[in-house]
C-alpha cells in the first residue's frame, strides 16, 4: 500500500518516527495499532475536534503514552481530556529526519480547523476541506462560518498543493480545479439566497425550498441550527434524551413512561435523525452542548 495513494487519514493524523510508509489507517474508538514493530508513534496531528477526527485520541495518547498529540485549541477541546500540545497557524512540525509539517489555520467547516502541508512533495493533509464527490457541512451551531471557510480555500489554492489529502474520500489530484469548483458552487448558492432573499422569502425552509429542487422534507433538519433543531424536538422525545442522558436503557425508559420498547426505538430514531447523530451517546452529547437537556 503506497502512502499517497492509501488515503490514512480517516479519524486521526499519524506521523510515525520512521517514514511515511507506515502510516497506519487509524479509526476512532477502535483500537490503534501501529504496523510495524520498530515503529514508534510521537506525533498525533488532528485537523479538527470534530467526533469522527478526534474521538481517537483518548485511545491513542493510552496506548501510547509517549506521543505528542497536537491540536489548534478548539472550545470543545475538554470533550478528549489529553494533554494537547497547542498548534498556531505557521507552526512547523519536524516529524522524521527533516520531513516537515507546516500548520495553516484553515476555519469555516470548524473553527479549530487546520490542514498540514509537506513542502517537499506539494501532498497536503486538508481533514474536511474538501471531500471529493460531496460538499462540505458549514455548522452554523458549532462554529462554522462560510466567509471564514470560503478564504480557507482561496488560501489553500493559492498555495498550489500538488495533491490533498482529505479525511473523507479519494485524493484529490487536482487540487487547483476541485477548489475552484467548491469556490464557485458556493458562491452561486450564495448568489440564490440573495436572490431568494430579494424575492421576499425570509425564512430558511423557504429559502432552501426555493433552492434546491425537489428538496425531500427529511433533509430538512439539516438546514436549521441548533437552536431550530430543539424547537424541532417534540417534548416527549426532549423527555427520552434527558433519560438517555441520565444513562437509562430502552428498557428502562419504556419502564418509566410506560410504553413501549418498540415505541422507544421509533423515539430514539426520530432523535437521531433530526439531531443529525450516529449513535445515542452522540446525539447526548449534542443534546448537552445545544443546552436541549442538562
Ligand atoms: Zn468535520
Amino acid at each position: 500500500m503506497s502512502f499517497w495513494q492509501s488515503n490514512p487519514i480517516v479519524a486521526v493524523n499519524l506521523i510515525l518516527e520512521r517514514s511515511p510508509h507506515e502510516l497506519q489507517r487509524a479509526w476512532s474508538r477502535q483500537p490503534v495499532r501501529v504496523v510495524c514493530s520498530d515503529a514508534r508513534l510521537t506525533h498525533v496531528l488532528v485537523t479538527h475536534g470534530h467526533h469522527d477526527h478526534s474521538d481517537g485520541a483518548v485511545p491513542l495518547a493510552r496506548a501510547h503514552p509517549a506521543a505528542a498529540l497536537h491540536k489548534y485549541p478548539g472550545a470543545r477541546d475538554r470533550d478528549q481530556p489529553v494533554p494537547w500540545q497547542p498548534l498556531g497557524d505557521g507552526d512547523v512540525i519536524v516529524t522524521a529526519g527533516d520531513e516537515r509539517l507546516i500548520v495553516l489555520h484553515t476555519p469555516g467547516h470548524a473553527p479549530d480547523h487546520v490542514a498540514f502541508l509537506h513542502e517537499a512533495s506539494g501532498t497536503m493533509f486538508t481533514g474536511d476541506l474538501v471531500t471529493l464527490g460531496s460538499s462540505v457541512m458549514i455548522d452554523i451551531s458549532g462554529g462554522g462560518d462560510l466567509r471564514q471557510y470560503l478564504a480557507s480555500l482561496e488560501r489553500v489554492r493559492a498555495l498550489a498543493p500538488a495533491r490533498l489529502l482529505p479525511a473523507h474520500g479519494p485524493i484529490v489530484t487536482d487540487p487547483h480545479v476541485v477548489l475552484t469548483a467548491y469556490l464557485d458552487h458556493r458562491r452561486m448558492r450564495e448568489g440564490q439566497v440573495i436572490e431568494a432573499l430579494r424575492a421576499g422569502r425570509s425564512d430558511v425552509p423557504a429559502i432552501a425550498e426555493s433552492i434546491y429542487d425537489d428538496l425531500d422534507p427529511a433533509l430538512m433538519p439539516a438546514f436549521l441550527t441548533g437552536k431550530d433543531q430543539n424547537d424541532m424536538l417534540t417534548g416527549r422525545e426532549r423527555e427520552i434524551l434527558q433519560l438517555l442522558a441520565d444513562g437509562m436503557s430502552n428498557a428502562d425508559v419504556a419502564g418509566r413512561l410506560f410504553i413501549s420498547q418498540e415505541t422507544v426505538k421509533s423515539h430514539v430514531r426520530h432523535i437521531l435523525a433530526k439531531l443529525e447523530a450516529d449513535t445515542r451517546t452522540h446525539a447526548v452529547a449534542i443534546a448537552l452542548r445545544e443546552a436541549i437537556i442538562d
